[in-house]
Order: structure tokens, then C-alpha cells, then sequence
């Protein structure tokens, strides 16, 4: 099964954790922020199918798009692969599968 680490970034006052590099911290104002890796393991918190895409993601209709709460504690939005016939059900478990471009891709498991 593939699955790959989740690189992050975690406050070194506070250890609050973001999804993408900040110059100093949202929550407490710390100016260091370090990058970390996490399991990449999550749960699938909420989705929705986009049947209409904005342009640039033309012709990859229909796509799902997740909120996956890691089991670290941070919540990302990500594509969400899901096996045919299977459904998607809050809960369920998700790994991180690959960066891009767009964000991350998420895959139920
Ligand atoms: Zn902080």
C-alpha cells in the first residue's frame, strides 16, 4: 500500500501546527517555525463531490475534495481518492498518498 510521510511546519513556542511555512506564528506570534513530518494518517472528517469544477480543473470531474483531521492534530483540505464502489463515510480512515501541485491527495484506506 502506498503512503507517504506529511510534511508540516510546527511552532517551536508553541508547537501549534500549519500546513504551509509561515514567517512566524498565527497563534502565539513565535518567529519560529520549523518543518516536520508527520504520519501522514488521518480521518476523513468531511467531503464534498465537485461536479462542477473551476477551469482549471476541467474535465477531472467528478473529484472529492476532504477535510482530513491528521492524527497529529492538524486539519488539512485534500483530494480524496476513493476506491470504485467503494463510499466515502465520515470517519473513515485516510493516508496522505502525494503532493500536488493543487495540494495534497489524500486516499480513503
Ligand atoms: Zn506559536
Amino acid at each position: 500500500m502506498r503512503m507517504a510521510s506529511f510534511e508540516a511546519f510546527a511552532c517551536d513556542g508553541c508547537k501549534s501546527l500549519f500546513a504551509r511555512s509561515q514567517s512566524r506564528c498565527r497563534r502565539c506570534g513565535a518567529p519560529t517555525v520549523l518543518s516536520i513530518t508527520l504520519s501522514g494518517r488521518g480521518t476523513l472528517t468531511s467531503f464534498t463531490t465537485i461536479r462542477v469544477p473551476p477551469t482549471v480543473f476541467q474535465g477531472q470531474e467528478p473529484y472529492d475534495i476532504a477535510v482530513i483531521d491528521l492524527d497529529e492534530g492538524l486539519r488539512v483540505t485534500a483530494r480524496l481518492t476513493v476506491a470504485e464502489g467503494r463510499e466515502a463515510a465520515i470517519g473513515d480512515p485516510a493516508v496522505f498518498e502525494e503532493m500536488r501541485p493543487y495540494g495534497p491527495v489524500f486516499r480513503l484506506i
